[in-house]
């Protein structure tokens, strides 16, 4: 029998286990702090840990890894790595240096089912929910390798984060916690397509991780088409969900908004963005459409992008333009592991 992965325990959860195996629950804190604070990946190295006690852990834990595949590197300092898991599927993380934010975006499962037209990450259909040590591993692996120190987090990676809440919601209360990576939760972004039960169990997250909104099309008919679970959560009960998010936890949203040229950015587009971010009160980041293989869709021009971004600015909208970062490592969502599957 496969043991089971350590890391998907929360420190409450190993605290509980201990008291199980009646031993002092400060235990967990040593054994978190091997695991998170020192990055070691065998129970062994954990030399304030008795002997007894390592053999219980061997017997019923491993702490899991992730193998690097592939590491490219693009020009401006973005690093896409391609990971495989145990049993084989391969996932990307990105690395994206900013000023001095040093942002890690993680994937939150193996392909995707939302099949978004302008995304790789759907195009070889969903294989499987990330573990949370699986997604958790994505950090330690790369801070153990390249010590980044890492400021932010996005899950913005291959995957639709709110499809696996359970264990995207776990992970971030090790990444957050304390005695875990300490990172904090301000610093952490959950992206989704707008899966609205999801969003509605995030709300009881109680933890004030932001939450971004992939819209990409301010109305039913587009967003039908660019987004095909837009038909099953249109753009109405989507606002009204994000609405009751602002209520309920007091955060503000953003909205991503992937422009792509002659698709999603005529006047009317930008009116009807402009309608939908003033009623939520959000910030609107635009994202230039990064070319994906086998994909159709243009890049807009840079000067048709601050003609958008202009007209937001004179809408009142608060609007930031996402730089694309490390477009020649392909670092759009997918994008690696389609070409290793090629
Ligand atoms: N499923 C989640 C998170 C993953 S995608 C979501 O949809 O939000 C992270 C962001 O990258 C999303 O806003 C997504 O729409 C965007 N994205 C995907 N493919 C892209 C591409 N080719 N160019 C630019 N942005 C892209």
């Amino acid at each position: 029998m496969d043991r089971f992965d350590i890391k998907n325990l929360t420190i409450e959860e190993l605290k509980n286990q201990m008291r199980k195996f009646s031993v002092p629950s400060y235990r967990a804190e040593q054994i978190f702090f091997w695991i998170y604070k020192k990055g070691v990946c065998d129970f062994d190295s954990m030399d304030n840990i008795s002997k007894s006690l390592i053999e219980k852990l061997k017997s019923l834990y491993c702490i899991g890894n992730i193998k690097l595949k592939k590491h490219l590197k693009s020009k401006d300092a973005t690093s896409k790595f391609l990971f495989e898991l145990s049993d084989g599927n391969f996932i990307e993380t990105v690395f994206i240096l900013s000023g001095k934010r040093r942002t890690i975006c993680l994937s939150t499962q193996v392909g995707c089912k939302y099949k978004c037209s302008f995304c790789a990450s759907g195009l070889k259909g969903f294989k499987r929910n990330l573990t949370a040590s699986e997604i958790i591993e994505q950090i330690l692996f790369l801070e153990r390798s390249f010590h980044y120190n890492i400021t932010n987090l996005v899950f913005m990676g291959m995957g639709e984060p709110l499809d696996n809440y359970e264990n995207v919601a776990k992970s971030i209360k090790i990444i957050n916690s304390a005695k875990g990576l300490n990172v904090g939760a301000r610093k952490i972004t959950v992206s989704t397509c707008g899966i609205i039960p999801g969003i509605e169990r995030f709300k009881t997250l109680g933890l004030q991780v932001n939450l971004s909104i992939s819209l990409h099309a301010a109305n039913n008919k587009l967003r039908d088409t660019l987004i095909p679970i837009n038909k099953k959560y249109p753009l109405e009960k989507l606002i009204a969900s994000c609405k009751d998010y602002i209520i309920k936890t007091h955060r503000k949203l953003t909205l991503e908004y992937v422009l792509i040229k002659g698709l999603n950015d005529s006047p009317e587009d930008v009116k009807e963005l402009s309608s939908i971010a003033k009623r939520l009160k959000a910030k609107v980041n635009l994202i230039p459409y990064s070319p994906v293989h086998d994909k159709s869709f243009q890049v807009p021009l840079k000067k048709d992008i601050e003609v958008f971004k202009d007209i937001l600015i004179r809408n009142r909208v608060d609007v930031t333009l996402r730089q694309s970062k490390g477009r020649d490592i392909d670092a759009a969502c997918g994008q690696l592991k389609l070409f290793e599957e090629r």
